[in-house]
């Protein structure tokens, strides 16, 4: 089995909230709140939740574009958030981010030739000529007219933006890219366009990915595991087709539930969430989801379960787990 590339362990990233004259704290928003992942070398995590449960953050945080309260990541053994800014600067080259709109990540007043290849050009001693072969290879090989490369980003479409931002990412040649919704802001015909252009990529060049997203449907084909968070918490890991098959968390079974199925004549069993996402400034006790899982007892709203594994390569925080012996059952919802 190949090693782990990413070790995050126990990571906490609290926002303070300030309020009064003298800006005093007066709580925490606990975006992400001791959530732990390894991902191992050449393989994608999808990433999933609902907007506000903590993946962006913590997709950041992994990377250090922000600092965690608590915790540590490792990145081929090498604790992130105690590097110096120099060794930062260094480890930069390793790990780099796809951001959902293309558009906004990309500088409207630089060339696309620049957009790609500025970072040749911080972190690497390429002549002017170098960079621009470079720069054309790097555009062939995202499926890019190499001749369109003195025009501006907004010539070109949101799935081509989208191939300029990839471009960028892997100029580099790094170890690990974070994908934060990176085709979520796209069509679905470009969206799966995107996803089979990142498979490729990491055939030929052994990338590892994290990648994030807000729907189930999109991360299935492309990731080898899948962690779903909620509130700040992972709830579920698993290999991909494993949770998909058989969900064990609820919370998994009503996000799977949402995605239509592929003929209109098939049966869909939807979970229906009641209320909605509360707030990660005053989470509820216990379990986060209690106060919207169809099978919440006593037991759930005053002890918090801990992620663990119930079975081999899949991990739970769920104290009555679906389909495991005295756990949730799934046909004795009223639908
Ligand atoms: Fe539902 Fe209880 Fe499991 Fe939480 S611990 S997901 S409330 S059954």
């Amino acid at each position: 089995m190949a090693k782990n590339l990413v070790e995050v362990n126990n990571i906490k990233k609290y926002f303070p909230i300030h309020k009064g004259l003298l800006n005093r704290v007066v709580g925490n928003v606990k975006a992400v709140d001791d959530v732990s992942l390894t991902i191992r070398e050449g393989e994608t995590f999808g990433l999933v939740g609902e907007s506000g449960c903590g993946k962006s953050t913590l997709g950041r945080v992994i990377l250090r574009l922000q600092s965690a309260t608590e915790g540590s990541v490792k990145i081929n053994g090498r604790d992130v958030h105690s590097l110096s800014n120099r060794e930062l600067n260094k480890m930069r080259e390793e790990m780099q981010i796809i951001f959902q709109d293309p558009f906004g990540s990309l500088n409207p007043r630089f060339l696309v030739k620049d957009v790609i290849g500025e970072p040749l050009k911080i972190h690497t001693k390429m002549s002017a000529k170098e960079i621009d072969n470079r720069v054309v290879e790097l555009m062939n090989l995202v499926g890019l007219d190499p001749t369109r490369r003195n025009r501006y980003p907004h010539e070109f479409s949101g799935g081509q933006r989208q191939r300029i931002g990839i471009a960028r990412a892997i100029a580099l040649k790094p170890k690990f890219i974070v994908a934060d919704e990176a085709v979520s802001a796209l069509d679905v015909s470009v969206q799966s366009q995107v996803i089979n252009l990142l498979m490729k990529l990491q055939k030929e060049m052994g990338l590892t990915f994290l990648f994030i997203a807000h729907g189930l449907n999109v991360v299935r084909h492309i990731s080898d595991r899948v962690g779903v968070m909620y509130l700040g918490k992972m709830v579920e890991v698993g290999e991909t087709e494993s949770l998909y098959a058989n969900p064990l968390h609820p919370y998994t079974a009503a996000l799977l539930s949402a995605i239509p199925k592929p003929s209109p004549t098939k049966k869909r069993n939807r979970i229906v969430l009641q209320g909605d996402v509360p707030s990660p400034a005053n989470p509820p006790s216990g379990c986060r989801f209690h106060t919207r899982c169809p099978f919440a007892s006593e037991k759930c709203s005053k002890v918090e379960p801990k992620l663990q594994e119930v079975m081999p390569g899949r991990q739970v925080a769920c104290h009555f787990p679906i389909g495991v012996e005295g756990g949730s059952d799934l046909s004795k919802l009223n639908r």
